[in-house]
C-alpha cells in the first residue's frame, strides 16, 4: 500500500455531531409515544394514495440525506399506512397488538447489539432466562430446553425436526432421509396451520406424509379417525412418528384433546408435538387454563410471544422436553466456533438449539414486558379476550340477521350476516363485501374463512386495546352495511 492510501481520512457511521442526532432521537421518541397513545383516534387501516406507492419505487440512494428529511418521509409515507394490528378494532388473522414498552425494548436490544448466536454476555443469559420463564409458564420441566425463534412457524419446524430425527430409526443427520427404513407419517387435524405443510416438505418427508385427520363437530381432531389412520399406515408399512395437536386452531380456536393424544402417543410410541401458537399461553390465564391442560406433557411445543404477549414481531419459542435430543438435532462445531474456557466464547452456543447462526436479541422485549406487567396481568388479559369473544357471540345470537358459524372456545368468533333465501355463493359475496367495506372505511378489520364448507367472517380478539364497546360497534356496523347491501 502506498503512503497516499494511509493519508485518506477514515470514516464510520457515527455522527459528526451527536447533539443533532440526540435532538432528532428525542423527537422520534416523542412522536412515537403519541402515535401509540392516539391509535384509537385513527382509522384501523387506510388505502395508500398513488404518490405513497410511487415513493417506494424511488431509486437506490447513492449519497447521504439528512436524517430529518428521511424521518419526514417515514412520517408521511410509512406510519399513516400500517397493517393496523395495533388498533383496538383489528381482529384479522391472528397477531398481537404491540406496546410502547415493547418498542422501547426493541430499541434497547439494538443498542446492546449483541448477536444471540451465543457468547459469554448478559444478552445470552437473558435469552436463557426468558426460555426458562416460558418453560415455567407452560408447566414444562426444568430439564427441558428451548429456543427463541422468529415465530410460530419456525418454532413448529424446530419441534418437528426434533421429532423426525428422534423417530427416523437412523442417524438422519448423517445418512439423510433416504436412509429412513420405513417412511415416516405425521398426523394433524384438518384444521392444522399451513406452516406444518411447509415443515414436512422442508424436512424432506413430503406433504403426503402429513395425514390430515378429520375433525369432529367442534373442529377438534377426531380421535377415532386418528387411530384408524395410524393402524392403516402401520398395515401399509409406514412408520407413524408424530401427532401434531393444535391448542387453538387458527380457524375457530378449537383445542384438540391434549390428554387423550398424549395417551395415544404413549400407547403407539409416537412423538407428541403441540402447536400452541394461539392457545399455549392460556396456561397462564386463571379463568381458562383448564382448556389447555395436557400441553405440559408434550414432547415439543411451539408458542408465540408475539401473539398473546403482544411483543413486537418477531418472537416465537420452541420448547423440547428432552434437551439432549434438542441439542443433538442442531449442534455443530466448526473450527471457527469452538467454545473456550474463558472470555467472550466461554459458553454453550445458543445456535446449537436452532437453525440460525446469527440471532437477533429477541429476549429483551419478552423479558421487559413480563417484568413490567407481571405474568398475572397477561393471564388476565387473555381471560379478558376470551370473555370478549363470549360477549360478541352472545350479541350475535340475540341479533336477527347474524348467525354464529362455529362453536366459540376461546377468542375466535366465526359468524355471518344472513338473509333468508340467499344461496351460499350469494352469502359469501355479501359477507365479503361487508368485510371489505369495513376495512376500507377503517372501521374494523375482520378476515374471513371457510368452516365446515361454509364461508364466514372471523373475529380473532388477540388485542389488549379492544373494549366491549368496540364489539358493539362491530355488530352495529355489520348490520348497517349488511342491511344497505341486502336491499
Ligand atoms: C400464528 C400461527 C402459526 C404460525 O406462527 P407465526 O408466528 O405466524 O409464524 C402456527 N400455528 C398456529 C395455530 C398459529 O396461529
Amino acid at each position: 500500500m502506498d503512503d497516499q492510501h494511509f493519508e485518506q481520512a477514515e470514516e464510520g457511521l457515527d455522527p459528526a455531531d451527536w447533539n443533532v442526532l440526540r435532538d432528532m432521537a428525542h423527537r422520534i421518541v416523542d412522536d412515537a409515544l403519541a402515535h401509540i397513545r392516539d391509535v384509537r383516534d385513527r382509522p384501523v387501516w387506510a388505502e395508500m394514495p398513488e404518490e405513497v406507492r410511487q415513493s417506494y419505487a424511488a431509486p437506490l440512494p447513492v449519497g447521504p440525506q439528512p436524517l430529518a428529511d428521511i424521518y419526514g418521509e417515514v412520517q408521511e409515507n410509512l406510519l399513516p399506512y400500517p397493517m393496523g394490528n395495533i388498533h383496538p378494532r383489528f381482529w384479522m388473522w391472528y397477531m398481537g397488538s404491540g406496546s410502547f414498552s415493547g418498542a422501547l425494548a426493541e430499541f434497547l436490544s439494538a443498542i446492546d447489539g449483541s448477536n444471540l448466536g451465543g457468547g459469554n454476555n448478559a444478552a445470552a443469559l437473558m435469552d436463557l432466562q426468558v426460555v426458562d420463564w416460558l418453560k415455567q409458564m407452560m408447566g414444562f420441566p426444568e430439564t427441558a430446553s428451548g429456543t427463541l425463534v422468529s415465530g410460530g412457524s419456525m418454532a413448529n419446524i424446530i419441534g418437528l425436526t426434533a421429532a423426525r430425527n428422534a423417530m427416523a430409526g437412523v442417524d438422519v443427520r448423517e445418512e439423510g432421509i433416504g436412509a429412513i427404513p420405513q417412511p415416516l407419517r405425521f398426523y394433524g387435524s384438518d384444521q392444522l396451520h399451513s406452516c406444518h405443510q411447509k415443515a414436512v416438505e422442508l424436512l424432506g418427508l413430503g406433504n403426503r406424509a402429513l395425514r390430515r385427520v378429520p375433525s369432529d363437530r367442534n373442529l377438534r381432531m377426531d380421535m377415532g379417525a386418528l387411530r384408524e389412520l395410524i393402524a392403516e399406515d402401520r398395515a401399509k408399512g409406514y412408520r407413524p412418528a408424530c401427532v401434531i395437536a393444535t391448542a387453538g386452531t387458527v380457524n375457530t380456536g378449537a383445542i384438540d384433546d391434549l390428554p387423550a393424544i398424549r395417551a395415544l402417543c404413549d400407547d403407539e410410541g409416537l412423538w407428541f408435538h403441540v402447536d400452541g401458537c394461539i392457545g399455549a399461553l392460556i396456561a397462564i390465564a386463571p379463568g381458562n387454563r383448564d382448556l389447555v391442560r395436557g400441553l405440559e406433557a408434550a414432547d415439543s411445543l411451539a408458542l408465540d410471544p408475539h401473539k398473546w404477549l403482544h411483543v413486537p414481531f418477531e418472537a416465537g419459542c420452541a420448547l423440547i422436553r428432552d434437551a439432549d435430543r434438542h441439542r443433538q438435532t442442531f449442534a455443530v462445531h466448526p473450527e471457527y466456533l469452538e467454545e473456550k474456557p474463558r472470555g467472550i466464547a466461554a459458553t454453550e452456543y445458543l445456535h446449537d438449539y436452532n437453525l440460525q447462526t446469527s440471532r437477533g436479541f429477541r429476549a429483551l422485549k419478552v423479558w421487559l414486558t413480563l417484568k413490567e406487567h407481571g405474568v398475572e396481568k397477561f393471564g388476565r388479559l387473555i381471560d379478558q379476550n376470551i370473555a370478549q369473544a363470549a360477549y360478541l357471540a352472545a350479541r350475535i345470537e340475540e341479533v336477527p340477521h347474524l348467525e354464529l358459524m362455529a362453536p366459540v372456545t376461546i377468542n375466535i368468533v366465526c359468524f355471518r350476516f344472513t338473509v333468508p333465501g340467499l344461496s351460499e355463493p350469494d352469502l359469501r359475496e355479501l359477507n365479503t363485501e361487508i368485510m371489505l367495506q369495513m376495512q376500507e372505511a377503517g372501521i374494523a378489520a375482520l378476515s374471513d374463512t371457510t368452516v365446515a364448507g361454509r364461508h364466514c367472517l372471523r373475529v380473532a380478539i388477540c388485542n389488549h386495546r379492544t373494549r366491549r364497546a368496540d364489539l358493539d360497534l362491530l355488530v352495529e356496523e355489520v348490520l348497517r352495511i349488511g342491511g344497505d347491501l341486502a336491499v
